[in-house]
């Protein structure tokens, strides 16, 4: 006996990254920031949490007006969402009139909504050499998803192709998930401007230290943000509490602080891709706050357990062409010196893996 309605039978979830509770362990699976939020944080959560009693403002007004000056675009051109996640969800929702057409090799929960949603998609192979090609879009009139810069690959579209899409295909919309731009590549935002088929996703929890807040972005003509807000005030008009709110705010205020976290992310990529490379990794050039590598000859799944044997969390697929990567979030400095001591380790006492 179910009560589930017999259209959610055969839906498979999405399979978060583990979140262990306990401390001790360097967790580099779900791609956070390994940096507390801004200083100010803590203050604004704290006067925000004295007004709990009352619901928190549906517009998100002060938020927007702050986050629309940081991507420099108007208040009606923003959308805010519970995480990027719910955002993308509405997306798979209300704006695939033909179906949808996403990667192989992306993130996760592409899949997992069109199934909730039953939006039919098409899954276009990335390039031998993991790329993605936005002409091998071109053909149908679905429309199309692509997480720029792509996980778990960290690779980049550079926005001239993205731009070329956009014109080729007015009638088309193209939906651009920034979740990782922060870390070295070009946003498509400013390209909102000109073309209404475009809509734009980011979120606070990878370079803005939020993940645990849950805030999410979309940029995009004022009419595709009037669409959204059409779902979310059918839904849930207050997706963001005001403890995110209030934390976001103070977290934009300290652009400072911002910066140096993204920056010190990017230089300790660069220092643990070379360190990788001369322990025999191959890893793909990443613009995110992460590396996709993977050892020649080496079981992925038997080296992602011997370095949790060394409490060290990173993230592995059972997927074709990938299941010997590893994905391993950039944590500080100290954190990926000692995962590069652990594969020394690893691979120097020839232990099984
Ligand atoms: N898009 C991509 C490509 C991601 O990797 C993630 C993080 N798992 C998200 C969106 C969702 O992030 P959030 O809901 O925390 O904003």
């Amino acid at each position: 006996m179910t009560f589930l309605n017999a259209r959610f039978k055969a839906l498979v979830p999405y399979t978060p990254g583990e979140q262990p509770q306990i401390s001790g362990l360097i967790k580099l699976n779900t791609n956070e920031s390994p940096f507390p939020p801004a200083p100010g944080v803590e203050k604004a959560v704290a006067a925000a949490s004295t007004r709990l009693n009352l619901y928190p403002d549906p517009t998100e007004g002060k938020l927007k007006a702050k986050l629309a000056e940081e991507l420099d675009v108007q208040e009606n051109e923003l959308f805010l969402g519970n995480g990027s996640d719910e955002i993308l969800a509405f997306l798979f929702q209300g704006f695939t009139p033909q179906g949808i057409l996403f990667p192989d090799l992306t993130y996760g929960f592409y899949p997992v909504f069109s199934g909730l949603y039953h939006v039919p998609r098409r899954i276009i192979p990335l390039r031998w050499d993991f790329s993605i090609a936005l002409e091998d879009y071109d053909a149908g009139r679905e429309t199309v998803l692509i997480a720029n810069p792509n996980a778990p690959t960290g690779l980049v579209v550079k926005l001239p192709e993205i731009r070329r899409f956009l014109t080729a295909h007015p009638d088309r919309l193209l939906i651009i998930d920034e979740a990782y731009i922060d870390f070295g590549a070009q946003s498509a935002v400013p390209l909102i401007k000109e073309f209404s088929n475009l809509l734009v996703v980011g979120t606070f929890s990878k370079s803005r230290q939020l993940a645990g807040a849950r805030l999410g972005y979309a940029a995009g003509s004022s009419s595709l943000i009037a669409d959204l807000n059409r779902l979310k005030f059918s839904f849930n008009p207050y997706n963001i509490n005001g403890m995110t709110q209030a934390a976001a705010l103070a977290a934009l205020a300290d652009r400072r602080y911002f910066e140096n976290c993204r920056n010190t992310v990017i230089e300790t990529r660069a220092t643990f891709t070379k360190a990788l490379k001369r322990l025999g990794f191959e890893v793909l050039p990443s613009a995110a706050n992460f590396v996709f590598a993977v050892y020649p000859g080496r079981s992925g799944k038997l080296l992602a357990e011997a370095l949790r044997t060394k409490k060290i969390i990173v993230r592995r697929f059972d997927l074709p062409r990938i299941e010997n990567y590893l994905r391993i979030t950039i944590g500080t400095p100290e954190q990926m010196q000692l995962v590069i001591n652990a594969l020394t380790d690893i691979l120097m006492r020839k232990e099984p893996a």
